[in-house]
């Protein structure tokens, strides 16, 4: 990426470069993890947002659960999750589905995300509340992460509601540079961003989690200066990984940054202060979320091989 970057036409960008090419996955693992979904009848963003790491994490017997439905009430433009109106409609029986799938997977960590519910007034809070609650109580042990929304007009809400059920990790995605909100996340502003994570950063028991995608036209010096925010408001673990355009729908790649960027950009970022940076071309906000501060920086997992 280089300090002054401009964006480019993307007829380039078509054909991923050598680093990018993974097996898609299959076997038994990924199989066994695809049953405890299909049973349970949740959604992933494994799925919606055709991550590129299934192979990888489904094989390893985890996922990230998307939970208050499949239908997006914003329409981002990187984005494949479908927008819609779900007019308020709340399925009550996904916390115990999620639960039940979770203790047969068997794991110790879970995340949790959402679409964006603006259609709620609490943003769907509540619900994420309900799956913390449910998963304590039916998975002894078990650690929670959840990658929520802004709770835009309903922060107030949303962390009076969540904050009590500490201790987990919050995470809250700034996706991107302030410079491209307008095209890349319309509907969103970099100032609530900060805000949601400083509030939660702030509480006891809450480690703030951010992630950040690269390939989108921004500078260096503008990744820099973002990953300072997120520093100044006590943001304690971060991800940093490469846009890649989900279906001809979404914003096309400008660039692939090289994995010598990516892991560069991470000591920088842990130099600068965030203990727990996974900073690799396939890093997403879930990748790798069950590891330590020692595991997030080990080989296997800047190669984007499978943990265990
Ligand atoms: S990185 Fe996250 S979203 Fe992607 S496959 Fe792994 S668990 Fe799912």
């Amino acid at each position: 990426m280089p300090p002054e970057q401009t964006p480019q036409t993307s007829s380039h960008a078509r054909r991923l470069p050598p680093w990018l090419k993974r097996p898609l996955g299959g076997g038994p693992e990924y199989a066994r993890t695809a049953d405890a979904i299909g049973q349970g009848h949740l959604h992933t963003i494994c799925q919606e947002a055709r991550c590129p790491n299934r192979g990888e994490c489904w094989t390893a017997g985890t996922a990230t659960f998307l939970i208050l439905g499949d239908q997006c009430t914003r329409r981002c433009g990187f984005c494949s999750v479908k927008g819609g109106r779900p007019a308020g409609f709340i399925d009550n029986q996904e916390p115990g589905r999620l639960a039940d799938a979770v203790a047969r997977m068997g794991l110790r960590h879970v995340v949790i995300t959402s679409v964006t519910r603006d259609d709620l007034p609490d943003g769907g809070a509540s619900q994420f509340a309900d799956c913390i609650k449910t998963l304590r109580a039916r998975v002894p042990g078990v650690t929670v992460e959840i990658l929520t929304p802004d709770f835009r007009r309903c922060q107030d809400e949303a962390l009076a509601t969540l904050l009590p059920l500490a201790p987990f990790v919050w995470g809250h995605n700034v996706e991107t540079v302030p410079r491209l909100y307008l095209s890349v996340r319309p509907g969103s502003n970099y100032a609530d961003t900060l805000d949601l994570l400083r509030r939660a950063a702030a509480s006891p028991g809450i480690i703030a989690k951010s992630s950040i995608m690269l390939g989108l036209s921004e500078t260096r010096d503008e990744v820099l200066s973002v990953i300072d925010d997120l520093v100044s408001i006590g943001v304690k673990r971060m991800t940093i990984g490469q846009y890649l355009r989900p279906t001809a729908e979404q914003f096309d790649v400008v660039e692939f940054v090289t994995p010598e960027v990516f892991s560069e950009l991470g000591a920088e970022a842990r130099r600068r202060g965030i203990p727990w940076v996974i900073s690799t071309p396939f890093a997403r906000s879930s990748y790798h979320a069950e590891l330590s501060e020692a595991g997030c920086s080990s080989p296997s997992v800047s190669e984007g091989q499978p943990s265990r």
